[in-house]
């Protein structure tokens, strides 16, 4: 692959899964965006601030000393060198990142710093797989390939349950649902780089699709 694939869509639409298979089909590089915006509020929650405070939440982010990985066959994130990738994960977290993620400052960090990465693993491998909700639209609008992954509610809902209980966290379809909901209501409602399809973006809904052939989709698009 040469180039940025840019995956963007809501949550439990299965890209995380096919964005991580996808760039090792491709031999490409991968960022998991989200869990950029994950371990931020990670430290926010650590430092005791309050995740609704726009100016405190920057300073948060400013002062983190955060990695992520780019090898898509093992994904990784520290904060201040501890491995954090499973906490990131948890309910509070997940709860807390959507007000996190619309402070414009914390984006224009993030943003950043992505793009940063994206031209070093461009310029290392020559291609990368890279997910989120602004990918197409704000971090790599030239993309010769975006995509924007969708599914149903419920699907998506049942898909976030099923990977909570599969990780051993405690889960159920209502919890599953309503956090599901409440993301995608604060993530396309906020101002700064609201959650949308980019005009060039090719929609790809896998509701009915098992994630072998998301995958044998995307590898199509890619032209592999
Ligand atoms: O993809 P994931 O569920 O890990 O993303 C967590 C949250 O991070 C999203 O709900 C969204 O609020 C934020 N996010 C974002 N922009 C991105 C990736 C994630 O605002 N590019």
């Amino acid at each position: 692959l040469r180039g940025v694939v840019a995956l963007d869509g809501p949550s439990g639409t299965g890209k995380t899964t096919v964005a991580r298979k996808l760039a090792q089909r491709l031999s490409a590089g991968y960022l998991d965006t989200g869990a950029m915006y994950r371990v931020v509020t990670l430290a926010v929650l650590r430092a005791g601030t309050d995740p609704a405070d726009a100016g405190a939440v920057t300073e948060v982010a400013r002062g983190a000393e955060f990695t992520i990985g780019t090898d898509p066959g093992r994904p990784s994130v520290a904060l201040g060198g501890e491995d954090v990738s499973a906490e990131i994960r948890g309910a509070d977290i997940t709860h807390a990142v959507s007000p996190v993620s619309a402070v414009p400052q914390v984006r224009e960090l993030l943003v950043a710093r992505q793009r940063r990465i994206i031209d070093e693993v461009l310029a290392e491998v020559g291609g990368i797989v890279v997910e989120g909700r602004d990918i197409g639209t704000v971090v790599a609008p030239d993309a010769p390939l975006k995509v924007y992954l969708t599914a149903s509610p419920e699907i998506r809902a049942a898909r976030r349950s099923a990977q909570d209980t599969a990780a051993g966290r405690e889960s159920s379809h209502a919890d599953a649902r309503a956090s599901v909901d409440r993301r995608d209501r604060l993530d396309s409602s906020r101002a700064a780089s609201p959650l949308r399809a980019a005009e060039d973006a090719v929609h790809l809904d896998t509701s009915e699709l098992e994630i072998d052939q998301v995958l044998v989709a995307l590898c199509e698009l890619a032209g592999h």
